[in-house]
């Protein structure tokens, strides 16, 4: 008997045993709730593959940069800033949960997580301090391969807000602790102490080693990198000089490397990379210091801006956390009540507060799904739309 005569007999055979037992109605329901069953209980993997096609999502933090600070690499470059290249451009509301005025890790916690909470929250809820889901654990369930590139420590609060859970920022090395098991695969920054130098004696460099890291503690150097391993650059210092203090090209060269590891991944990558000292230089209302990190910042944004022009498939989004210094690029003498004395062929850089500002931030998207960051939107809603722009990814 071929094949296909062997299945009808088989179903026809099924079909008179039945009949026996159930009524005809009793089999049609039998077979409904067995194919609703099926497509219940299918892994959303199997979804996902039929569906999306695995959007990469690369997130550019400038700390502390408003939109004078943003400005001051068309002023004081060289160049024409990277910054030109985005045609889909929005602005972020970024107060959080107790305070108009955020701080980096509300304002963390609101892009990691897609929910606002408290200052100095390490993405944890405002009301109980549980945990609140980041955006690297949910892409990690989904095969992503994920990064953190910053030069200030791993454990400083932008970063950690990826893939701690910590009820105050100043828990460095609760922080460093849960970076040990957390779902993150590359990072690159400074901030060795909090995991060799630490209050408890423990040295977690091993832990990293024994869960899967490569460790360097040395240098950022470029490597063969297989995506079946994972990478950890950790610099000595707790935080990186300033780039007015010779620092190198460390963070656009860490976010090629970052790059170059995840892209090998088919199934998709999320990269955050922190430009961590342009809110230092605000604190220290520094204008020297503060166009250099801004400049090298926008270093980052061309390393990561001409990956996703080439490879088609990644959405780069471009923004900060919260203004710091409240920056601002007058006249040379545009402080005086003399407005005779002003000279508007010279911009004189200078600051209102030593301390973080309310003023709405901009938002650069290039790449699919990147024309829902335009508008004007909180900082929360920024999670909800690399999400969806991954969904909308056919
Ligand atoms: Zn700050």
């Amino acid at each position: 008997m071929s094949m296909g005569l062997f299945c009808i007999w088989l179903i026809d055979y099924l079909y008179k045993k039945l009949q026996k037992i159930f009524t005809m109605k009793k089999i049609i329901s039998l077979v409904i709730l067995t194919v609703s069953l099926w497509s219940c209980f299918r892994s959303p993997d199997e979804t996902q593959k039929e569906d999306i096609k695995p959007l990469n999502v690369i997130l550019l933090i400038g700390d502390g940069m408003g939109l004078s600070q943003l400005s001051s690499a068309y002023y004081f470059g060289e160049q024409e800033p990277n910054f030109s290249k985005f045609k889909d451009i929005g602005f972020i509301n970024t107060s959080c949960t107790n305070t108009r005025i955020t701080d980096s890790a509300a304002g963390a916690t609101a892009f990691a997580t897609g929910n606002r909470s408290y200052k100095g929250a390490i993405s944890v809820s405002p009301q109980d301090t549980s945990s609140m889901t980041n955006i690297i654990e949910t892409l990690s369930l989904l095969g992503y391969k994920t990064g953190l590139v910053a030069t200030y420590s791993v454990t400083h609060a932008t970063p950690a807000a990826f893939y701690a859970h910590v009820d105050s920022r100043d828990k460095q090395e609760d922080i460093a602790m849960q970076l040990v098991t957390s779902e993150v695969d590359f990072f690159a920054s400074s901030g060795l102490p909090y995991f060799n130098a630490r209050e408890d004696n423990k040295d977690l460099i091993p832990l990293l080693e024994q869960n899967g890291f490569e460790m360097e503690t040395q240098r950022l150097d470029a490597k063969e990198f297989n995506v079946k391993k994972k990478y950890g650059y950790l610099m000595p210092p707790i935080s990186m000089p300033a780039k007015v203090d010779g620092r190198d090209d460390f963070l656009p060269d860490a976010t090629k490397m970052a790059i170059d590891y995840l892209s090998r991944n088919k199934d998709g990558f999320f990269l955050m990379v922190e430009g961590s000292q342009i809110d230092g230089a605000g604190h220290k209302n520094n204008s020297e210091m503060l166009i250099q990190e801004v400049l090298d910042f926008d270093k980052a944004v061309g390393m990561a801006f001409d990956f996703a022009e080439k490879n088609g498939n990644t959405l780069v989004i471009v923004t900060a956390d919260h203004e710091t210094g409240g920056f601002t690029l007058g006249a040379e003498n545009g402080t005086s009540d003399d407005y005779d004395s002003h000279d508007y062929a010279v911009i004189e850089p200078s600051f209102a507060t030593y301390g973080h500002s309310a003023t709405l931030i901009p938002v650069f998207a290039f790449g699919p799904g990147s024309d829902i960051f335009r508008g004007v939107y909180n900082n929360n809603e920024i999670f909800h739309k690399m999400l969806k722009a991954r969904e909308l990814n056919k």
